[in-house]
C-alpha cells in the first residue's frame, strides 16, 4: 500500500518521539542510564523540557546578554574546543584576550593603557575577586611594612552585589556597609569617612546599583577619601565595580569621570556579558598600572618561549565568549554600542514617561542618567495589589520583572525594577506597557481590557 504504511511496522513500534520507548517512561533523573539511546531522541526530550524554562528575550529582570546574532554564533561554535587557559596551544585566543584588555584599559582611560594588567574572568564576580585579593595583597604589604597587625582587614560600600558578601566571607574581610539614609538609593560622600579606618582594604563604589541601576558618584567618593587623606594619611584606594556601567557610562555619559580619570580608582571591573553585549561567560577586570596588582598573585606560565602571566580563580574555561567579546567590539565600535545603548534608554524613557499614566507608580530612577533601567514604587497606600502580584500578572504573559526591597535601611521599601538590553525592540516595549497596564487593571478589579489582536465580534 502507501507508504505510510511502510513507515507503520506491524507490532505497535510506531517512530515517534513521543510515542517511542524514551517518551514513555520519565527520563532518568538520579542514575546514569545503563544503555545508550538515539541522540536525536534524547535531544527533542530534553530540549523540550527546556520550554518550561522562561523565555530570555521577555526577561527584563536580568543584566545578562539575551539577544545574538549569527555571527556569534559561528564564532563560539568555532571556539568551542578552545580552553582558555592553554595559552600556549591557544596563542591567537590569548593574544585576543590581551588586545580586549587594552581595549578596555583605553575606554576607561587608564594612564598607560596599552602596557597595563588585566585579564577576563568568568563573570564580574571572579573578576571582583580578583580586585578584592589585589587590594588586600596591597594593604597587608603596607601594613607589614609600618610593622602593624594585619588580622583585620576590611572594605566600605554601599548596596553592593552578592560577590561582595562573598568575597568578605570567603577571604576573610569585615564588610562595612554604608547604609541607605533618606531618599538615597546608593552610597554617598557625606558619611563616607565614619566608616574607614587604617584596616580599610578599599571602598568599592558600583557603577550600576543592582537593586536600582543608579550610579555612586565616584569622582564625590574619591573626594571625599582626598579630603581623609589630608586629614589623617590614611590612602584609600576605590575599585570601581562597572559590572553593567563599565559598558554603558562610555558611550552614553562620556563626560562623567567615574574611571581611572580619577587617579584613586585602581581597578574597574565589567561584564562583558552584561552590557557589552557578548555571550553569556566572560567579564574583565582591569587595574590601573602594572604595579597596582601585587606579583605575588601573579602565575606565570610558558608561553611559547615569552611569558604569560595569569591570575584567575578558574582553570579551564571556554574562550569563545572572549572571542566574541572582541569580534563585538570591532563590529560595533564606540558609535555601535552608543547608537545600541541609546535605543535600549529611549525605552527605558518611554516606559518611564507611561508609568505614571498606566498605575499608582512613583518612579525612583527613570532611565537617565546611568543604566538604560527603570524602578519605581507603588505610592498610594489604598491600592489592593502589591507589586508582587504584579510580577505575577506579568509573567502570565511571559513577562519577568522582579519586585524586592531596598537594602538596609531601606528594607521597608518594595520596588519593582526593569532592565532594556539590547533585542528590546519598540513594539515589544509598547507590548509590555500595553500587558502592564492590563495587569493593573485586573488587579484593581477594573473590566478586562482586550489586547490587540484580540476581536470580539
Ligand atoms: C551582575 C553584577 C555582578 C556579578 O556579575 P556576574 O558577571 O554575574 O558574575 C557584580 N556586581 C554588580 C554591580 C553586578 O551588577
Amino acid at each position: 500500500m502507501g507508504i505510510i504504511h511502510e513507515l507503520t511496522p506491524q507490532g505497535g513500534t510506531y517512530q515517534d518521539t513521543f510515542v517511542g520507548l524514551l517518551a514513555e517512561e520519565s527520563l532518568p533523573r538520579k542514575r546514569v542510564p545503563q544503555g545508550s539511546s538515539d541522540p536525536r531522541e534524547v535531544r527533542k526530550l530534553v530540549s523540550n523540557e527546556l520550554l518550561l524554562d522562561g523565555n530570555a528575550g521577555q526577561n527584563l529582570a536580568t543584566f545578562c546578554t539575551t539577544y545574538d546574532d549569527e555571527d556569534v554564533r559561528y564564532l563560539m561554535d568555532l571556539a568551542i574546543n578552545k580552553n582558555m587557559i592553554d595559552k600556549d596551544e591557544y596563542p591567537q585566543s590569548a593574544e585576543i584576550e590581551n588586545r580586549c584588555v587594552h581595549m578596555l584599559a583605553d575606554l576607561w582611560h587608564a594612564p598607560h593603557a596599552g602596557a597595563t594588567i588585566g585579564c577576563s574572568t568568568e563573570g564580574s564576580s571572579e573578576a571582583c575577586m580578583l580586585a578584592g585579593l589585589a587590594l588586600k595583597w596591597q594593604w597587608r604589604k603596607g601594613r607589614l611594612a609600618q610593622g602593624k597587625s594585619t588580622d583585620r582587614p576590611n572594605l566600605v560600600c554601599g548596596p553592593v552585589q552578592i560577590c561582595w558578601d562573598k568575597f568578605a566571607r570567603y577571604f576573610d574581610v569585615e564588610l562595612r556597609q554604608v547604609p541607605l539614609t533618606g531618599d538615597g538609593l546608593g552610597m554617598g560622600p557625606e558619611d563616607l569617612a565614619k566608616y574607614c579606618d587604617e584596616n580599610t582594604i578599599c571602598v568599592v563604589a558600583t557603577l550600576g546599583v543592582t537593586f536600582t541601576g543608579i550610579y555612586e558618584p565616584v569622582r564625590e567618593l574619591a573626594a571625599a577619601l582626598d579630603d581623609l587623606q589630608g586629614r589623617t594619611g590614611l590612602d584609600i584606594p576605590i575599585h570601581v565595580d562597572a559590572a553593567s556601567g563599565g559598558f554603558i557610562a562610555p558611550f552614553l555619559q562620556p563626560d562623567l569621570e567615574w574611571d581611572f580619570r580619577v587617579p584613586r580608582v585602581k581597578s574597574i571591573n565589567a561584564s562583558g556579558h552584561k552590557y557589552g553585549l557578548a555571550p553569556l561567560g566572560v567579564a574583565w577586570v582591569v587595574w590601573r598600572d602594572t604595579s597596582d596588582l601585587p606579583e605575588e598573585l601573579i602565575f606565570r606560565v610558558d608561553y611559547l618561549g615569552g611569558d604569560m602571566p595569569t591570575f584567575a580563580l578558574n582553570f579551564s574555561r571556554p574562550a569563545g565568549q572572549i572571542i566574541s567579546q572582541y569580534y563585538l567590539l570591532l563590529r560595533h565600535g564606540r558609535d555601535g554600542y552608543r547608537e545600541i545603548h541609546e535605543a535600549c534608554a529611549k525605552s527605558a524613557h518611554y516606559i518611564a514617561d507611561q508609568l505614571p499614566r498606566v498605575g499608582p507608580f512613583e518612579l525612583l530612577y527613570d532611565g537617565q542618567g546611568a543604566l538604560p533601567a527603570v524602578c519605581y514604587r507603588i505610592n498610594d497606600d489604598s491600592v489592593p495589589f502589591t507589586l508582587y502580584d504584579l510580577s505575577d500578572h506579568l509573567r502570565m504573559r511571559g513577562w519577568q520583572v522582579p519586585s524586592y526591597p531596598l537594602p538596609a535601611n531601606r528594607q521597608d521599601t518594595i520596588i519593582q525594577r526593569i532592565l532594556i538590553r539590547h533585542g528590546m525592540s519598540r513594539d515589544m516595549t509598547g507590548l509590555f506597557v500595553a500587558d502592564l497596564e492590563a495587569g493593573v487593571k485586573t488587579l484593581t478589579g477594573g473590566p478586562r481590557p482586550s489586547r490587540p489582536g484580540f476581536h470580539h465580534n
